[in-house]
């Protein structure tokens, strides 16, 4: 199997920073995140941005079915070359931001895994897309910059601890399976990355409002929360500090001191 430097040469193929370009150049590692995202026979997986192919090679020999959304239609002689014999693999030419919810299920119409190895500049924006319409999504496995990594498992009272965190360990339990240097990138980034695994668990009650709490709580990270909760949910000064004496809470606590039983309990009271 061809290496991925010597396919993007073969196919005079020029990486492009503004889509987050950096490919994955250690076999090795491809089958790597295979293993670690628990991809099975009978598994249909979403892969977002399939670059040169490799890592898409690399599921389609395991999963049943992967649908790839790739941003960038030039690299189709590339992917034309890695994936042929590959007729498990549907290749999309669009930008999964632009691709409705509903559109995508209809798509994929089965529950699905996601395996990726993220373009830096959207990371969160596909993480949330993921996590926050109504997929029926049994697991994430995704290469981000490991400052990322860090901030999707991070505990309450940590600096890397905010919506990202909440967001996900709400939704799924989260791990981290492997770090991976910068070295192991064509073009070389100026980040180590890390791989993430997101079991995702049933849902919690009360998501809107549980979402929308979060995100008052860290509007303004330094502010208290009563604060935030005046400015970014509407509440009066007596109403959000009675909400957080019912609570048991210290009316002078910031977002950032609430683990996420606390959030999911201050949903709960606000929904009765
Ligand atoms: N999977 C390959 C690998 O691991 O070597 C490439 C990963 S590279 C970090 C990210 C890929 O995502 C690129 O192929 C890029 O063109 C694609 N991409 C960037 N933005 C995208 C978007 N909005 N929708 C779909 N694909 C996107």
């Amino acid at each position: 199997m061809d290496n991925v430097l010597s396919i993007l040469r073969q196919k005079n193929f020029v990486t492009k920073k503004k889509f987050g370009q950096n490919f994955i150049t250690d076999t090795n590692l491809l089958d790597a995140i295979v293993v670690d995202s628990g991809i099975e026979e009978g598994d249909t997986v979403v892969e977002i941005g399939p670059g040169a192919g490799t890592l898409t090679r690399a599921i389609a020999s395991k999963a049943a079915e992967v649908f790839a959304f790739e941003i960038d239609e030039s690299l189709s002689p590339v992917l034309g070359e890695t994936l042929r014999g590959f007729d498990n693999v549907k290749v999309i030419y669009r930008d999964i931001m632009k691709v409705k919810p509903d559109e995508l299920k209809d798509i994929v119409k089965k529950p699905f895994k996601v395996v990726a190895n993220l373009p830096y500049y959207i990371t969160s924006p596909v993480l949330f897309y993921f996590l926050e319409n109504d997929f029926p999504l049994i697991s994430l496995s995704v290469m981000v910059q490991k400052e990322v990594a860090l901030r999707m498992i991070a505990a309450h009272n940590t600096p890397d601890y905010g919506v990202l965190s909440l967001a996900v360990q709400s939704r799924a339990r989260a791990e981290i399976t492997r770090h991976v240097s910068r070295k192991m990138f064509f073009p070389e980034p100026n980040v180590d990355s890390a791989v993430v695994k997101l079991s995702i668990h049933e849902g919690i009650k009360n998501r809107k409002t549980f979402d929308k709490l979060v995100r008052a709580a860290f509007s303004c990270r330094r502010k208290t929360l009563v604060n935030n909760l005046m400015q970014s949910m509407g509440l009066s000064r007596e109403g959000a500090e009675e909400l957080l004496t019912k609570a048991g809470l210290d009316l002078k606590i910031r977002g950032e001191a609430l683990s996420k039983e606390q959030f999911l309990h201050l949903a709960d009271l606000i929904e009765k």
